[in-house]
């Protein structure tokens, strides 16, 4: 491996000018270190329906050669049955990521600037930037609450993560469809990535909405974020968008096997439910450990908590955890510097995580 240079160093007269404005996103690491607890980029500590899997082996064979059907018919299908809308009401993309990246080419850049919380995915500020899209930010409240009344104080499009990340703190659905009913004229964006551990989705409210876009993921409740499927339900001029901004990028963004092992996994209900009441239990039992050992938990619709401890920094915490082999996430940003977010793990990672968190606190903060 070569020296690694600063990306000051590396910027060079090769770069546009576009390249070298981008602050890129910064996912959750993903170390190779033997024995690690895993808690920083909310995956499920269970393995994918063994269906989804059988599907994408089967895929892997001489059909390889062709191309795969660009518009993923028969997933968008399955994903229509499942969901009790039309085919043409369903977008799918390489993640949900990608999909909320073309929402905001296609719906979110308009006159008005786009709205979202000061406290929420922080790839939302980043797409903004890349696509040259201006936006504002309007403050939860103080207990972290997306209040629906504050986006009515100006027009333009809006996004909200519902349950939101990294607070994991939702709201309900009759919440969504005031939001939706109050600004007829402009898109409105929920991104339901953590809907199926608690939260209540938007999509029964597409038919009545022309103007609200859900999006969800299987890299979540689905256990497949090595799979990279993502998708968009709403209105089927919506949809007709985001197919323009898709086919004018990659016209091919699920492989053959993601497609046929997205299927496989939205058909497997009983692993579906399984592992949803695996995840909730073990939630339950997260926030419990956190509670007795001090921390201040915010209440939790997703597979991961929001934690502060009243006596020690977020800073310090991730770091001392670092330093055990468990790896939590920590954001240094204004209003959530003291928080950690913490992917809902198996038991064993919650008895690795209390253990060395008591440890931690037994100790004196350092510095
Ligand atoms: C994880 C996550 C996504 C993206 O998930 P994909 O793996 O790209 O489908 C989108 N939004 C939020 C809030 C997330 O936490």
């Amino acid at each position: 491996m070569g020296v690694r240079t600063s990306e000051e160093d590396r910027v060079s007269p090769l770069w546009s000018q576009r390249a070298r404005d981008l602050e890129p996103y910064v996912p959750g690491e993903q170390p190779q270190i033997p024995g690690l607890v895993k808690l920083n980029t909310n995956e499920s500590p269970f393995g994918p329906s063994p269906k989804a899997t059988e599907a994408i082996l089967a895929a892997a064979g001489d059909a390889l050669r062709l191309y795969p059907d660009p518009r993923s018919t028969r997933l968008r299908e399955a994903l229509a049955r499942r969901h009790e809308v039309a085919p043409d009401q369903v977008f799918v993309g390489n993640g949900s990521d990608e999909v909320l990246a073309h929402a905001f080419a296609a719906l979110l850049q308009q006159p008005s600037p786009v709205r979202f919380p000061d406290v929420t995915y922080s790839f939302y500020p980043v797409w903004c930037r890349l696509l040259g899209i201006a936006h504002e930010t309007v403050p939860l409240d103080a207990d972290f609450r997306v209040r629906v009344d504050d986006y009515f104080e100006r027009p333009g499009p809006v996004i909200v993560a519902n349950p939101n990340a990294p607070t994991g703190v939702a709201i309900g659905r009759a919440e969504v469809a005031r939001l939706a009913a109050g600004r007829p004229e402009s898109a409105v964006v929920i991104d339901e990535a953590y809907v199926d551990f608690g939260g209540e989705t938007a999509i029964p409210l597409i038919g009545e909405f022309p103007n609200l876009l859900v999006v969800q993921t299987l890299s979540k409740s689905r256990a497949l974020a090595g799979l990279r499927v993502g998708y968009a339900i709403g209105d089927a001029g919506l949809v007709e968008a985001l197919t323009r901004v898709k086919d004018s990028f990659n016209s091919y963004p699920l492989g053959r096997a993601a497609q046929a092992g997205a299927i496989a996994s939205l058909e497997d209900e009983d692993w579906f439910r399984r592992s949803l009441t695996a995840v909730t239990r073990n939630r339950d039992d997260l926030v419990a450990a956190l509670t007795r050992l001090g921390f201040d938990v915010l209440p939790s619709a997703a597979n991961f908590v929001f934690a502060r401890h009243p006596r020690r920094s977020g800073r310090s915490l991730a770091a001392a955890l670092r330093e055990r082999a468990v790896l939590v996430r920590h954001f240094p940003a204004p209003r959530i510097n003291d928080f950690l977010r913490i992917t809902v793990g198996s038991q064993s990672d919650i008895e690795s995580l209390t253990r060395a968190l008591s440890a931690i606190l037994a100790t004196p903060e350092p510095g």
